[in-house]
């Protein structure tokens, strides 16, 4: 990967924010149902045509990294589902700018193809795992699979995918009674376990109301049985906080977009797997880049709207804690 040093209109939004991180989504399909985030019935699944292709993902990361982008995480949906990722990722790897090529993963199928997307460019990965024993497993995933979650973590420590980061979404009554455990997880092996603040979207909204934990109720619960000292944390430009233990291999974080909103340092858009450019995790605004793309519009003219879409980049998120309203706005396109 090669870094361009001189930039002329570096991505920058109405509150000064630099923005250098891309998260792209390649798939809305999943292969498990997690109870916060799908119904069991699956959804309305984008049409395939509407799925832009890696070679129209790969243009406009070429057109974000001329203004400035970075960092790209792929994410999904479940983004192993997309037949043949690691070809995507060698592409993004190619284009000058690029430094860092993250995969958001729930790990089903992560063991196989790591080899691969390791070839091919990919720098680091976060696996995301809610519970370690298996019959909770399927209760909140709705479908089996702990034991290769955690072949896969095993193997992307052994290979060197450092820092191997840890999602855990936090949820009293359902997984809250293995806070603990999970803290001796991180405690006895290389990777940094990162409690998420349930957030309230659609999916979830009875299960939001009564089940969020807020990130200092985690914390007081694991320094009630080990020391925790506040450590800079995994390299990785996140949000997350990060505390290590006395003697302990990893470190564990929480991540509070609710309880302690980290707005104020926002360097990200998402790109959705239909090519909308959302600028907040759960804004409500967003452009349509497929259609300029698909409309032929010139790199040039591309960097004009996202320049303009940066000036109504969201200063910060609408989701406060036992409260989801905002997130039934209807999403609205800027720029036409
Ligand atoms: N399928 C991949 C995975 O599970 O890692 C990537 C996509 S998933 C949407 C990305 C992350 O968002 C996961 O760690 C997941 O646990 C988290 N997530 C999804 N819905 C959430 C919610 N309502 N509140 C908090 N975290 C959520
Ligand atoms: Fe959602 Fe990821 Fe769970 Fe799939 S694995 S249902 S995308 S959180």
């Amino acid at each position: 990967m090669k870094t361009i040093d001189l930039l002329d209109r570096p991505l920058t939004d109405a509150f000064a924010r630099r923005i250098d991180y891309l998260r792209i989504s390649v798939t809305d399909k999943c292969n498990l149902r997690c109870i916060y985030c799908m119904p069991a019935e699956g959804l309305a699944w984008i049409e395939r045509e509407q799925i832009l292709s890696f070679e129209e993902i790969e243009r406009l990361v070429r057109v974000f990294a001329s203004v400035g982008v970075r960092k790209l995480r792929i994410s999904g949906g479940e983004p192993l589902v997309r037949r043949d990722l690691p070809r995507l990722v060698g592409m993004l790897a190619a284009v000058d700018g690029i430094e860092e090529i993250a995969l958001s993963t729930n790990g089903i199928l992560l063991e196989e193809q790591l080899p691969a997307l390791m070839e091919a460019g990919l720098t680091r990965v976060n696996i995301s795992l809610d519970t370690l024993r298996e019959d909770r497993f399927e209760a909140l995933a709705r479908r089996p699979g702990l034991a290769s979650v955690l072949a896969a973590i095993d193997a992307s420590v052994r290979a060197g995918a450092r820092p191997v980061k840890m999602n855990c979404v936090a949820m009293r009554g359902r997984n809250d009674d293995e806070i603990e455990a999970f803290a001796r997880y991180a405690r006895e092996h290389e990777v940094a376990v990162r409690f998420i603040e349930l957030m309230p979207v659609h999916e979830n909204l009875g299960l939001a109301a009564d089940a969020f934990i807020g990130a200092d109720e985690i914390l007081e619960r694991i320094a009630a049985i080990e020391s925790l000292v506040p450590v800079a944390g995994p390299p990785g430009n996140g949000p997350a906080r990060y505390f290590g233990f006395a003697d302990g291999a990893g470190t564990i974080g929480v991540i509070s977009p609710l309880s302690h909103d980290y707005c104020e340092r926002c360097n990200r858009v998402r790109l959705t797997a239909d090519g909308r450019l959302r600028l907040c995790l759960f804004g409500e605004n967003h452009l349509n880049l497929k259609r300029a793309l698909r409309e032929g519009e010139s790199d040039e003219r591309l960097r004009e709207r996202l320049n303009a879409a940066m000036l109504v980049k969201p200063e910060r998120h609408h989701l406060r804690i036992g409260e989801a309203a905002s997130q039934m706005r209807a999403f609205s396109e800027i720029g036409g």
